[in-house]
């Protein structure tokens, strides 16, 4: 399959993508590292009339320490920078974990971070762990900037808060209290592939090691993240314990997900694969949390 016609516009700099996106508004796409686009033009699902790549503007590409402690990372910054970098495996280390379960070797090094969140993909590890992490999205247009929590920012499959007038400049994540773990797990069929069920977990302990807090957020099993609500609260102020994960991972697979059946798995299956992976993750991250 050949993509449709476009016109093809090549900025030097955010101003420039910028004063195309306001001229042309819907007529208009983002081409980043093109690894769903590119697949959505040869197929006919997308047929904008112009295509702003944003490849030659190197300011966007970038990772650097957060003002107060977490860490900012550049739309266009390519996965497999994101995957080797000494300050993510530092201050996000469940960014780090991740980035391998993403496709491939060469798909993470075109694919872009931002690429990645604006396309929101229900499946997509970075769209949940953002969410699971509390990150925020920094979004630029001609008029202005606005900065979006990660949770209000998925508003369904492949649809965002983003205006068509609007760039994705950059993803930061605030850093996290000491006695915090962290866990991703999930279930491809073959690896690499999208994940059938996947979940991602941030577990912050009192003290005297009760869950002070905890954040439970799936990929594959609905329009977008979905956040284990009433997981979370059963885990609150409990002391962990073999019976209270498996009770909040039941809880989790029952109650705060949904899943459809589809090509690739039942719903029954994706719901005891959840069940599983969040009892998995759970004990991960609070032994990461016990340090
Ligand atoms: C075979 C295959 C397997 C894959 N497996 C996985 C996987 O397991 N997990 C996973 O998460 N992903 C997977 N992907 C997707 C991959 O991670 C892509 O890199 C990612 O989804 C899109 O990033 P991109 O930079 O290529 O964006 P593009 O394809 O260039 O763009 C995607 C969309 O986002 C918009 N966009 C891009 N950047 C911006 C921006 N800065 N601001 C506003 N809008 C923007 C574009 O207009 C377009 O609509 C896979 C892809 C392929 C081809």
């Amino acid at each position: 399959m050949k993509p449709p016609p476009f016109e093809y516009y090549n900025p030097q700099s955010l101003d420039e993508a910028l004063s195309h996106l306001a001229e042309h508004g819907y007529d208009a796409k983002i081409l980043a590292g093109g690894q769903s686009l590119v697949p959505m033009l040869n197929f006919r699902l997308a047929q904008p009339a112009i295509l702003v790549d944003l490849n030659n503007i190197t300011d966007l590409a970038y990772i650097q320490n957060g003002d107060s402690g977490g860490v900012q990372i550049g739309a266009m910054t390519r996965h497999a920078q994101v995957e080797r970098d000494p300050i993510v495996a530092d201050r996000a280390p469940l960014i780090h974990e991740t980035m391998p379960m993403i496709a491939t070797t060469q798909i993470r090094s075109r694919g872009t971070f931002g690429g990645s969140i604006a396309h929101a993909d229900p499946s997509a590890e970075l769209v949940a762990i953002s969410v699971a992490l509390e990150g925020k999205f920094r979004l630029r247009s001609q008029s202005g900037e606005r900065e979006v929590p990660a949770a209000d920012f998925f508003l369904g499959m492949f649809t965002t808060q983003l205006e068509p007038e609007e760039i994705l400049v950059e993803t930061s994540f605030p850093t996290k209290p000491a006695r915090t773990g962290w866990a991703i797990k999930e279930i491809a069929r073959r690896p690499h592939d999208f994940a059938l069920v996947g979940v991602a977990t941030v577990v912050s302990l009192h003290a005297d090691d009760r869950i002070q807090n905890s954040r439970i957020v799936f990929l594959s099993v609905g329009d977008g993240p979905v956040v284990a609500e009433k997981a979370a609260e059963t885990l609150r102020d409990q002391s962990p314990s073999p019976e209270l994960l498996r009770a909040a991972a039941e809880t989790a697979a029952v109650e705060d997900i949904d899943p459809s059946n589809d090509i690739h798995a039942s719903a029954e299956f994706r719901r005891h694969l959840a069940k599983v992976l969040t009892r998995q993750a759970l004990e991960t991250a609070i032994e990461r949390a016990k340090g």
